[in-house]
């Protein structure tokens, strides 16, 4: 079963360019889920229910998503639902590196590779707003390195390229 597993996972990261194009959607939000489930057992932290279905609605599609659009869907299922229980969950998820924030979109999407180490960018696309994590992981060192060459210690780096997807640049080719 665990080698099944990460059998599943190895396939499902190396086809970003897949999820790119239209795809069966079912596999990554099962993928998301499975990953969120091993996540929280090595880390010992609790998947409640509520930041179960946070996340699910958060990967239910590849676009970005506002802390006030989840509060809308969640209202429908639970009506005592406030702006806090979604800000409790976000913070949960994205400590656990379960969900990242978008920070040009002020939005969420849901990660694909939870289960690894990585450092990503991600590709916004300005028509659909679907947005998908890249491997990054070569600029993050240079840019590092580079940094430290002028005695700057580097924390962060957020990296959101914004332009149009396959599907959209299709769309707009045909028109
Ligand atoms: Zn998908
Ligand atoms: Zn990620
Ligand atoms: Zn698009």
């Amino acid at each position: 079963m665990q080698a099944k597993m990460t059998d599943n996972s190895a396939a499902k990261t190396s086809s970003t360019d897949e999820m790119m194009h239209r795809h069966d959607h079912s596999d990554c939000l099962h993928h998301a889920m499975q990953a969120a489930e091993t996540v929280c057992t090595a880390q010992n932290i609790r998947l409640t229910p509520a930041r179960k279905r946070i996340l699910e609605l958060i990967c239910s599609n590849h676009q970005a998503i506002g802390a006030y659009q989840l509060l809308d869907q969640l209202k429908q299922e639970d009506h005592k639902a406030k702006p806090a229980t979604i800000y409790r969950a976000l913070d949960f998820l994205m400590a656990a590196g379960l969900v990242h924030k978008v920070e040009s979109l002020n939005a969420y999407i849901g990660c694909l590779t939870a289960e690894k180490d990585h450092h990503s960018a991600i590709l916004i696309c300005d028509q659909c707003h679907n947005a998908y994590e890249i491997n990054a992981e070569s600029i993050y060192q240079n840019l590092f390195a580079m940094s430290q060459t002028h005695d700057f210690q580097p924390k962060q780096l957020i990296l959101e390229l914004h332009g149009v997807c396959t599907n959209c640049k299709r769309d707009l080719d045909q028109n």
